[in-house]
Order: C-alpha cells, then structure tokens, then sequence
C-alpha cells in the first residue's frame, strides 16, 4: 500500500494555485524527489503533506488515512527545511536528541543514536558544541540529523543539501541513500538540483506550475523528458520541432536517422549532445576541415567548455539552430574549426507529450522553466545562445546538457556554453 497519497490536491494562497489538483503516491521505503524551478510548487506540496499549509481541494491520505484534520504534529512526518531552526540555547547533542526525549527514548540509547547521527553527516564528536559555533553548512547537518533521530515513517526534506559543499553533499547522498534504505524510510526530498535527484531517488517528480510535468525512474526521466520543458529543464537544448517519415526525421539541421518504429508526424525531436558527433574534412575525427565542403552539415566550433571527462561544444550550424555536442577531451576540435556534423540515431529522442502548435509558437515562447534565481542553473532566466544567435527558428530549451546523468551539484555547476558564445 502507499504510505502518502496526494489525489487531486489543491493549494491555493489567495488568488494564487500553488499545487493544482496533484496526484501522486509514494510506496513505504520508497526515496520519491520532486523536482522543478523555483516556485513551481515543491515546498508547498511538502508542507501541505506535513500539514502545515492548508488544503483547499482533494485528499492528503497517509498509510490510507484521510489528514484532513490532523495537526502537524500528529501526523508522524520528520521535516527538514532549508532555514532549519536549531534550538540555540541547546548544543549539538541536545538538539538532535530533541525528538528522542520527548518520544521517552532512554538516556543511554538516545546518546548512542546521537553519536552515530552526528558520524554519519561528518561532524564526530560534536555533541557538546554550542549550534552557535556552528557554520551554516554545519547547522544543517545537524538538523538533518535532527530530522532522522525518531526515524519518522516519512521523512521530507526540503532542499537539504543546499548550502554543503559539493564533496560533502555527495557523500552525504550516498550515505543517505544506504541509511534510507537500512532504516526502511521512506521518503520525499525536493530539490531544484538534478544531480542530488539523480543521485538520491528511487522516482522522480518533475513539477512545473504547481503540477506534475512527468514522473518517472530517474533513467526514465532522463533518458525520455515528456516534453521541452522537462527537457529544458535537464539542460537539454538540441530540440527542435522535426517531420517524421521512414525512420528519418526532417529537423532543420537537415534528416536525423531515428532509432526505428516511430509514428510519422510532426514531432519535437531532442539529439543528447553526446549524439551529436563531428569530424573533420580528412576522414580522421576532427581533423579541422578548413574551408571544406562536401556532404552532410557543417558547422563552425563557437566554444568548448571541459568537463572533466569530455569537452562540450557549442556548435553554429550552417542550417538550423546552435547544436551541444559533448566528445572526448583529446579529440575535441579548437574554436573556430569547422567540423562536419552527424546524428547517432541512440541518442535521439522524440518527446512524447510535446503538443505540435507549430514553429511560431515555439519561436516565440521558447520553453523555458520558471526563474531559479541562480545564474548558469537549468531553469536561469538568463536567455542562452539560441535561436536568435544562429538564426534558427525551432529550437527549444534553454540550457546545457552532457548527454550524461549528472552528479550533484551538476544543475547548479553549469558554466554555459551557450553564453559564452553569445557573449
Ligand atoms: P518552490 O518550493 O517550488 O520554490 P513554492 O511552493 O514555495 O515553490 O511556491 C509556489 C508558489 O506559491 C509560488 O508562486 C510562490 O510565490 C507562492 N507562494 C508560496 N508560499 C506562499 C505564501 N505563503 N503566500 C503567498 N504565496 C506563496
């Protein structure tokens, strides 16, 4: 059965519909995190689970049970919020043995619980540290350890991870995950961070204006966006709208070969920049090509951004908008080269909930997600090289992507190729 249930689950402030009619259901030990931009929702679908946020329309059932009603406190939920509110007349230990004391956990056991909480989220020995003492990334280990202590039946965490720095923050998930797991807990995290998603969840929830855009496994999600904003908000940004035929699409960039069986149509198409390939004019890859002609798509190097384990390019097609292609660093080709372009059809995708209103809707709207408020972040409000700088007409997305699942941090880490380029 499942431990929480949200069936058609309404939130409003004022005029404002912060969660519209939401459905979603997360199974006991299952580790679920919604994702999205800022203000999509995330935060109110937390507390209007944790009872904090009233309901203005459908049902919050945990393990079958209807919340309407039920206070806060009553419900059984751990929560942990980004602006956690340690008790700062208590120190460490005190804190974080907070929820075992007033459950009657005995004295020795709960010291013992506290010692192990305060290992695992990196701060050993620090029971009798004042929280004062304390730096913000510290303090929010501590709640986090707070928030485990009673090893509530749901733990919500809302954007835990953001002020840890990035090494800590991915062992923190690693370990999170085996301590979920080992405890049984269940969970619901939000993040506007792909990559602590990616890392931390069995399901992902992504929300776009107060409802869901897709749900799915991590991979599913990844590997088929439902549509250019889930995919926009990936970092993908070689879509655009394609007629499909035989197993070819007619994309502006010229035919795309597809992976086989899909229906005609007019489609929207994304190419995952590690399914964008480029060589030179000799045959070697990448081999320079000045000035060279010849079949298939050319394109001119606008700029490459390293990534550790390849380089991203950003790509100024002859035809059709900017391309993203991700290749090995000791072939990546210089800036300015031209290259020849090609499609691995396994890397090709098309959205399946993308609406076909058509290039004009698209040129004019571009999917972009709602503002974060953090520059180079999926979801930026920053425009990135784009349609306008290349003179495409069809592409949609707004930001980078690899091609790769991202490790945590990865959403926030982007350096922006697009921007660079068109700066
Ligand atoms: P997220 O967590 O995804 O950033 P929130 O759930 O905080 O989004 O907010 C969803 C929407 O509801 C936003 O438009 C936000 O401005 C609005 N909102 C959130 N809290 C309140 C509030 N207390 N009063 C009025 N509007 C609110």
């Amino acid at each position: 059965m499942a431990l929480l249930e949200l069936a058609g689950t309404t939130v409003r402030y004022g005029q404002r519909t912060a969660l519209d009619s939401v459905d979603l259901s997360v199974a006991e030990r299952e580790i679920v995190c919604v994702l999205g931009p800022s203000g999509s929702g995330k935060s109110t679908l937390l507390r209007a689970v944790a009872g904090l946020t009233p309901v203005a329309g459908g049902a919050v059932r945990l393990a079958g049970r209807d919340q309407a009603g039920v206070p806060a406190h009553r419900r059984g939920v751990g929560l942990m919020f980004q602006d956690h509110q340690l008790f700062p007349q208590r120190d460490v230990g005190g804190n974080i043995a907070f929820g075992l004391r007033v459950r009657g956990v005995p004295r020795r056991e709960a010291e013992r619980r506290v010692a192990e909480l305060l290992d695992l989220v990196g701060l050993p020995g620090a029971q009798r540290r004042p929280v004062g003492s304390l730096s913000g990334g510290e303090q929010q280990r501590v709640a986090l350890a707070r928030a485990l202590a009673p090893r509530p039946r749901l733990l919500m965490l809302d954007e835990p991870f953001g002020q840890l720095d990035r090494g800590l923050r991915e062992r923190l998930l690693v370990e999170l995950r085996q301590l979920f797991r080992s405890l049984g807990t269940t969970v619901l995290a939000v993040t506007h961070d792909q990559g602590e998603a990616f890392a931390l969840a069995d399901r992902m929830v992504v929300m776009r204006e107060g409802r869901i855009a897709q749900a799915g496994s991590p991979l599913e999600v990844w590997r088929r966006p439902a549509d250019e904003f889930v995919a926009g908000f990936l970092g993908f940004r070689n879509v655009a709208w394609a007629t499909v035929a035989e197993g070819v699409a007619d994309t502006p960039w010229g035919p795309v070969p597809l992976p086989g069986g899909e229906a005609a149509g007019r489609r929207l198409l994304l190419v995952r920049p590690s399914g964008v390939r480029t060589a030179g004019a000799g045959d070697g890859e990448d081999g320079g090509g000045e000035g060279a002609g010849g079949e298939g798509l050319w394109a001119t190097v606008r700029a490459r951004t390293f990534r550790g384990d390849h380089v991203l390019l950003l790509l100024a097609p002859e035809s059709g908008p900017a391309l993203e292609a991700a290749c090995p660093a000791e072939a990546a080709p210089a800036e300015g080269r031209r290259v020849r372009v090609s499609f691995d059809p396994a890397e090709v995708v098309l959205l399946p909930g993308a609406q076909d209103a058509g290039p004009a809707r698209i040129a004019a709207h571009p999917a972009r997600p709602a503002a974060t408020g953090r520059a180079g972040s999926p979801g930026s409000p920053e425009p990135a090289a784009g349609p306008a700088d290349f003179g495409g007409a069809e592409t949609v997305g707004n930001a980078e992507g690899t091609g790769k699942i991202p490790g945590p941090g990865a959403g926030r880490a982007s350096g922006g190729a697009g921007r660079q380029a068109a700066g």
